[in-house]
C-alpha cells in the first residue's frame, strides 16, 4: 500500500468520522504504516469552545480548545487504536476529555475536564510504544 492509497484510506475514515459525528474535532485511524491522529480547528469546532472553556481570555480558549483535541485523539492514539485494545475511550475512558464530544463534558470544576480516570489511563499509557504513522508528514 503505497502513500496515497494510505491517505485515501485516512480520508475516508475521515468522511466516514465526520458524517457521524461532525464536531469530534479529530481523527486517529490505525493504517497500515500505523497509527495516525488528526485534529481539525474548523467550523462548528471552534463553537465549542463555549462548551468546555473555563478560562477567560479568547486566546487561551482557542488553545485551550486544541489541547483538548489533542489529548483526546492522543487518548485514542495510546489507549484504543490498536486492535484488541482493552479500552474504549468514548465508553470508558473516564469521560472529560475521552467523552466522545467535547461539549457532552461537564465542566463545573477544571477535574471534570482532565479527569482522574483520563490521568490514569493515560500514565499507565505513556511508556508503551505504538507504531506511528509518518506518510503524511512532509
Ligand atoms: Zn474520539
Amino acid at each position: 500500500m503505497g502513500v496515497s492509497d494510505e491517505k485515501s484510506a485516512f480520508q475516508k475514515a475521515a468522511e466516514q468520522a465526520k458524517a457521524v459525528i461532525p464536531t469530534h474535532g479529530g481523527l486517529t485511524v490505525n493504517l497500515k504504516c500505523g497509527i495516525l491522529s488528526e485534529v481539525y480547528l474548523e467550523e462548528g469546532i471552534l463553537d465549542l469552545i463555549d462548551a468546555v472553556d473555563l478560562a477567560d481570555k479568547e486566546a487561551d480558549r482557542t488553545a485551550r480548545l486544541l489541547a483538548y483535541l489533542i489529548f483526546h485523539e492522543w487518548m485514542h492514539n495510546k489507549l484504543d487504536a490498536l486492535e484488541g485494545a482493552s479500552v474504549d475511550i468514548h465508553n470508558s475512558g473516564g469521560g472529560g476529555l475521552a467523552e466522545i464530544e467535547l461539549k457532552n463534558v461537564q465542566k463545573t470544576s477544571p477535574d471534570d475536564i482532565l479527569t482522574k480516570v483520563n490521568i490514569k489511563l493515560m500514565s499507565a499509557a505513556l511508556g508503551k510504544s505504538r507504531p506511528q504513522c509518518t506518510a503524511r508528514l512532509t
